[in-house]
């Protein structure tokens, strides 16, 4: 999968990209992330990207044309491409939104910075806004990582093992069961014993209950649309105390 990043700061990558399992997946050919600085596509001899205002205001608005003539550049090779710009107003990311994107060939992502880009930006290029959560960053850059790290994960071959992206929090609709590896006791905490016991079906059991009673504990609200049993439906009224649905 390919995914063009549109940034006034490129070096901001270079550790996130140049580390572990995605450094690999780009060694790999798996994914090939390719930064682009906004700054080369300024149009005045000062290479101006931002600009105040119109209507007044505190901070700075990035300019329309220098990320045009970019993601004109980039969208010449890629006319099929899904654009994204980041931003705390656009639609929330999640699970399900990364495997959406891991079904795309290729994906630009526009960072935005200061008080974010002008609004013609998204007019002419029918963008796709995406926040991270309910919260305001100084830039788009930690939020186009997130979504490049979470989409690239799904990606086959990108995890070592392929069972890894299918048992976790969110896959199946709930947080996932507690993990443990050695030593068998650490500071009189000790494994619970079952995982130890080598009885494959009641470690599945034990790991489903527990992801049931953590997701009842931390997000109640998943649990309304994940698929559940009558076995699971029964574990968590009694973990509610038996107080009926
Ligand atoms: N003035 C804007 C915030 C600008 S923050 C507002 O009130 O909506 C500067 C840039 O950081 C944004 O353009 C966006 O690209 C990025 N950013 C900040 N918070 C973000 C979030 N929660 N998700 C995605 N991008 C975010």
């Amino acid at each position: 999968m390919k995914f063009d990043i549109l940034t006034l700061f490129p070096a901001m990558f270079d550790g996130p990209l140049g580390q572990s399992i995605l450094k690999r997946a780009i060694e790999r050919e798996l994914i090939d992330v390719r930064c682009h600085a906004i700054r080369d596509y300024a149009c005045d001899k000062h290479r101006t990207t931002d600009d105040y205002p119109y209507g007044g205001g505190a901070g700075m608005v990035m300019k329309v044309e220098p990320l045009t003539a970019c993601l004109e550049q980039i969208l010449s090779g890629r006319p099929r491409a899904r654009i994204i710009l980041t931003s705390p107003r656009g639609r929330r990311f999640d699970q399900a939104f990364a495997s959406e994107l891991a079904a795309e060939k290729e994906l630009v992502i526009v960072c935005g910075r200061y008080e974010g880009v002008d609004e013609r930006l998204k007019e002419l290029f029918a963008l796709e806004e995406v926040s991270i959560g309910d919260f305001v960053m100084t830039g788009g850059e930690p939020a186009a990582l997130v979504i490049v790290d979470a989409v690239a994960r799904l990606l086959p071959g990108v995890l070592g093992c392929e069972e890894s992206a299918e048992d976790e929090s969110f896959a199946a609709g709930l947080l996932e069961y507690p993990q443990y590896t050695r030593p068998e006791t650490f500071r009189g905490h000790a494994v619970p014993d079952v995982l130890l016991s080598g009885n494959h079906g009641e470690v599945r059991k034990w790991r489903r209950r527990e992801a049931l009673r953590r997701t009842l504990m931390m997000r109640p609200d998943l649990l309304e649309t994940a698929p559940l049993d009558d076995r699971d439906r029964e574990w968590l009224r009694l973990l509610s105390g038996g107080q009926g649905d």
